[in-house]
């Protein structure tokens, strides 16, 4: 009933579904805050205008409805992060090595990205719960930690989505499935000592961070690694992440691994990461895990590389919630 009275708050609004619906039928629900945009100096190396592209490329997708997420409330936000950073962050008062470390300005409307970009991991965790499957057209900022940001990531999304639902008692156990090219540092070491989360990650051993955290399981992949090293490594890792018994399981699909990444190092083939997805979800809606799948990283020299990898991923996504695939939830 708990569940019930919480998805039905989250839902309310034009569009909702009835909580019972089949989790079959309805479409998969998509956040994206591409809108709140942040403003970079000319030449900044990070693709922002992937979401939009993204979003766009989504739009085309019958079984999916797009929605704007709440930004994320600031007590969400503090069962992660550290009072003093949380308060320097939204007040513009982090000094100049922590906007560094971050690699943004600051800005208001870095802010308001930053926790949009949180509230849509929160909003596809709870999507995922009802239906099955959720996603965040954004968010896998799996580089901040409790205490600063780093390597464009703020807040850490699925850290804090994490909390959220075990606060709420929603879940239990969550499994984060984190097979973006760079190690998920920063929800490492949150989440180090806490058996009620399993940290899987899939990286390039020579890709930042160069100093790496001990996630529960962490495969480091050398540079030029192709299909078969990588999945062999996602498979041995999906092993050890489902064998925890996950109530939801958070996966940061980044297209980074992609061998035309300008960041990446490795060389697998957008098969690959398309196997790759297809491995998660179906082992996932096999043992009627929910999937709330954030983006990632994704820095191809061709960006439309990049929006073609992470669009395959919510198709898939979707798809995992057909019959054919499982029931995929357990509500
Ligand atoms: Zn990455």
């Amino acid at each position: 009933m708990r569940l019930k009275y919480l998805l039905t708050e989250f839902g309310a609004g034009p569009g909702a579904r009835p909580v019972d619906s089949d989790p079959t039928s309805a479409e998969m629900r998509a956040f994206y805050c591409d809108e709140f945009v942040l403003p970079l100096p000319d030449g900044h190396r990070f693709p922002m205008e992937k979401y939009r592209l993204l979003r766009e490329r989504v739009t085309e997708y019958a079984d999916v409805t797009l929605e704007v997420p709440d930004a994320a409330p600031l007590p969400s936000l503090a069962r992660v992060h550290e009072p003093g950073y949380l308060d320097a962050v939204v007040g513009g008062r982090l000094d100049r090595a922590a906007i560094r470390a971050i690699g943004f300005p600051w800005s208001p409307e870095l802010v308001e990205r930053s926790r949009r970009s949180v509230g849509g991991t929160l909003a596809a965790g709870l999507a995922a719960l009802v239906d099955g499957a959720g996603a965040n057209l954004a968010g896998g900022t799996h580089h901040s930690f409790a205490d600063r940001g780093e390597g464009f990531c703020v807040f850490n999304d699925v850290a804090v989505a994490t909390r959220d639902l075990q606060a709420d008692g929603l879940v239990d156990t969550v499994a984060v499935l984190d097979l973006d090219v760079h190690q998920g540092n920063g929800t490492a070491a949150i989440f180090s000592g806490d058996d009620s989360v399993f940290t899987l990650s899939v990286h390039g051993a020579n890709n930042y961070p160069f100093r790496k955290e001990h996630s529960d399981f962490d495969v480091a992949l050398p540079d030029g690694a192709d299909d078969d090293t990588f999945l062999d490594a996602v498979d041995r890792g999906l092993d050890r992440a489902l064998a925890h018994d996950p109530d939801v399981a958070f996966y940061v699909a980044g297209a980074d691994p992609f061998s035309d990444d300008r960041l990446g190092r490795l060389a697998v083939s957008k098969g690959g990461l398309a196997e790759r997805d297809g491995l998660v979800f179906d082992r996932c809606a096999a043992q009627g895990v929910p999937v709330a799948v954030v983006m990632g990283g994704g820095y191809g020299r061709d960006i439309a590389d990049t929006v073609e990898i992470h669009a395959a991923t919510i198709r898939a996504a979707s798809g995992s919630r057909q019959p054919t695939h499982g029931t995929g939830a357990r509500t």
